[in-house]
């Protein structure tokens, strides 16, 4: 029977590099050490991941204090501010950090204009834990200040030190049109204020976003896959939203309900860079079963990033 029901899935979505190599630590960590393997916050922001883990032996802690000694510890991919790595590099534990890349690179900036006795503007949301690491990044003792912007009010408002010498860097899964008018605005009040030479928000929130941009042109509906917690799943919520679409943040099919597709025609479906595809097909069986049928879109770009490893558990 021909229906005039559609879904169409973005691609890209679901898990970016960082991620995958986060879980791959912890999943090598645990066939090479055996469990407990103890993981400081949430490796990635998902919830079906750190429950899996939790069944393989995996204890997810929020402080250094509560890992008894000799044992293993990873460090999320959000990274740590500084005194959290120097407590756990000083306690008789054998330490991972599972720290995305692209994270690092944001923490060696704030590192750098620190130490140039610079004050640093971070974009980003108050309270997630890549800011408190970034944030704990900066070495104050060199002179310099680093202040968050959360949004364009925060941006009119906001007073600095040292105007004429001053950097910004990102959070690196905000989003890209609303962070671009907050440069724009602090642009405008400090015009020597140096940007980063590659930008802060990653390649995956950057095509993420893009994707969304692209399934919201013909959708009515979209279901973003990906937990609460997670900032770029909630972020390309948020956009689809901006575009007219009526968007839901789901963990997978069973938080769908009868009456959020109803009048549906055409559903889109994505997911943020720390759901996997699995939970993502559950949605899809969900959604197929209700009648509807495939239709393909481009991808918008190809992939190819992988970040290697720790050697040790290679
Ligand atoms: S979203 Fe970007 S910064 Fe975050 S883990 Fe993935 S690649 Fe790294």
């Amino acid at each position: 029977m021909k229906t005039n029901k559609f879904y169409i899935v973005a691609s890209p979505r679901g898990f970016c590099a960082g991620v995958k190599r986060a879980i791959l630590i912890v999943e090598q960590a645990l066939k090479i050490f055996n469990s407990p393997v103890y993981v400081r916050h949430e490796v990635v922001h998902n919830k079906y991941v750190v429950d899996n883990l939790k069944k393989k032996g995996v204890i997810f802690v929020e402080s250094i204090d509560e890992i008894p000694d000799k044992n293993i510890v990873i460090l999320s991919a959000h990274g740590v501010a500084k005194k959290v790595l120097d407590k756990a590099n000083n306690r008789d534990l054998k330490v991972f950090d599972a720290t995305c890349p692209l994270v690092t690179k944001v923490h060696m900036e704030v590192l750098k204009y620190s130490k140039q006795n610079m004050d640093v503007i971070l974009i980003g949301h108050k309270g997630h834990p890549e800011v408190i690491g970034t944030m704990g990044r900066f070495r104050d003792k060199f002179g310099g200040n680093i202040y968050l912007v959360q949004n364009i009010k925060e941006a009119e408002e906001i007073k600095i030190r040292q105007p004429n010498n001053l950097a910004l860097v990102k959070q690196t899964t905000l989003s890209v049109d609303d962070t671009k008018k907050i440069v724009l605005q602090l642009q405008k009040l400090f015009p020597n204020v140096v940007l980063p030479t590659k930008d802060d928000i990653c390649y995956a929130t950057q095509n993420r976003q893009d994707a969304i941009g692209e399934l919201a042109k013909i959708s009515d509906t979209m279901f973003i896959v990906g937990s609460s917690n997670s900032s770029n799943s909630n972020r390309l919520k948020e956009l689809a939203i901006t575009k007219g679409v009526t968007a839901y943040l789901v963990d997978d099919a069973s938080y769908i309900k009868n009456e959020m597709i109803k009048n549906s025609k055409i559903i889109g479906i994505s997911a943020g860079a720390s759901a996997p595809e699995e939970l993502v097909l559950n949605v899809i069986d969900y959604i197929k079963n209700q009648g509807f049928t495939h239709k393909r879109i481009k991808t918008i770009k190809e992939e190819k990033v992988s970040f290697s490893i720790i050697k040790e558990l290679r």
